[in-house]
């Protein structure tokens, strides 16, 4: 972001600069790492702060979310804008000062850099006075595989908190600081989950013709699973099924009766994630039939899609290029993001902020990774500029 930008971002706050505090509160965060739905302490910090810049607060969205109104003027516009809150079961091994208090857990994709950089942005908006609208600082648990965002929607988030747009970011270490990707229609991939159980008749290792071997229909099963991507879909486009665990047997003389096979299948878009759902049942009930096997799935849809609305996203490119962030094109990613579920229930965007990995530094989910303190000023930056572009007394109604 340019200098002006950091200057006037540092004006809001009085006396201490904005962004060194929000820096303090980061380094808290980060020692206080709490996994999803236990993110007690999280919460209070969020709610207390939020309350300190006189907004509404509300509290218990899904156990631990907290949700803090700013409404100025007449305007019946509104906006929201989420961050997530919880963190990993990881043992931080990043040597920093503020390092993880909590044996085993630690926040190693930097939500707490996203929570905080939502706080500072709700201070500093607190502080406008040429705002006419309502902004919806949305601080959601449980994003990391345990649908904190879902339950939110479920529970009522939007229709307590109705929003024209809803606005999410990821920090992102593989794109150059400064730098944002911000993508019309799909951002990050939709995620199944398939369990597949193979069963047999077991017997002694030595006699196998008197049995089915289901180590050899589960071998011919994760085979023939990985040409789904490479011979059924459509080369042009992106998706992929992964085997993340094969379970069977207890001993080494014996054919077990069964195998069970595990994994993960992420795509983009609907047709593709019919397609492998389909492919992956076709696919393990004729291998296992071939070795005299049966199988049994069972397959879910975890994750949607996270899909942005053009509008919303070129709304938020054109905010990020007035900061000085530059607007990189790049690929979706097939990792997986639960404000999926809130881009279901209402328009937005999702952007992937880069905070500049260079070489061998750790990535996202690394027990040595730390979210990097020079994205603060930029995440604030972007989320006041936002606020000012879709509720600035001067912006269309
Ligand atoms: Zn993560
Ligand atoms: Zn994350």
């Amino acid at each position: 972001m340019d200098k002006a930008a950091e200057d006037e971002l540092c004006d809001v706050s009085s006396p201490r600069c904005l962004v060194t505090k929000a820096a303090s509160w980061r380094h808290y965060l980060h020692r206080h790492p709490e996994l999803a739905y236990e993110e007690h302490q999280t919460s209070d910090f969020v709610a207390s702060q939020l309350g300190s810049f006189g907004l509404e607060v509300h509290r218990r969205l899904a156990d631990t979310g907290v949700v803090g109104v700013l409404k100025r003027g007449t305007s019946k516009r509104a906006i929201g804008i989420r961050a997530d809150m919880d963190a990993l079961p990881l043992e931080e091994r990043s040597g920093t000062a503020h390092s993880s208090c909590t044996t085993g857990i630690m926040h190693a994709c930097g939500h707490d850099g996203h929570t905080t950089m939502l706080l500072a942005a709700a201070k500093a908006c607190a502080e406008l006075d040429d705002m006419d609208g309502t902004v919806h600082f949305i601080f959601q648990p449980a994003e990391e595989g345990a649908g904190g965002g879902e339950r939110m929607v479920q529970e009522g988030l939007f229709k307590r908190f109705p929003c024209d747009f809803v606005f999410g970011l990821h920090n992102w270490p593989a794109l150059p600081l400064g730098t944002c990707l911000a993508l019309d229609g799909p951002i990050m991939g939709a995620v199944g989950k398939f369990e597949i159980a193979i069963t047999g008749k077991g017997c002694h290792g030595a006699f196998p013709h008197e049995g089915q071997d289901v180590l050899l229909a589960a071998s011919h099963v994760h085979i023939a699973l990985q040409s789904i991507i490479s011979r059924s879909l459509d080369a042009r486009k992106a998706a992929v099924v992964s085997v993340t665990q094969i379970e069977a047997g207890n001993s080494w003389n014996v054919m077990p009766t069964r195998c069970v096979l595990r994994g993960t299948a992420r795509w983009l878009d609907e047709d593709t994630g019919k397609l492998i759902e389909a492919r992956v049942r076709e696919i393990a009930a004729a291998a296992a039939a071939t070795f005299a096997c049966q199988a049994r799935v069972s397959y879910e849809r975890a994750t949607p899609a996270t899909i942005n609305d053009p509008a919303a996203a070129a709304m938020i490119r054109e905010v990020a290029r007035s900061i000085g962030v530059r607007i990189v094109d790049a690929s979706p990613t097939l990792g997986a993001e639960d404000f999926a579920f809130m881009l279901q229930a209402c328009s937005g965007a999702y952007v992937l902020l880069g905070s500049g990995r260079s070489g061998n530094e750790p990535g996202l989910h690394s027990p040595y990774y730390d979210f990097n303190d020079d994205l603060l000023p930029v995440g604030i930056q972007l989320w006041v500029a936002l606020v000012r572009h879709c509720l600035g007394k001067s912006s269309d109604d």
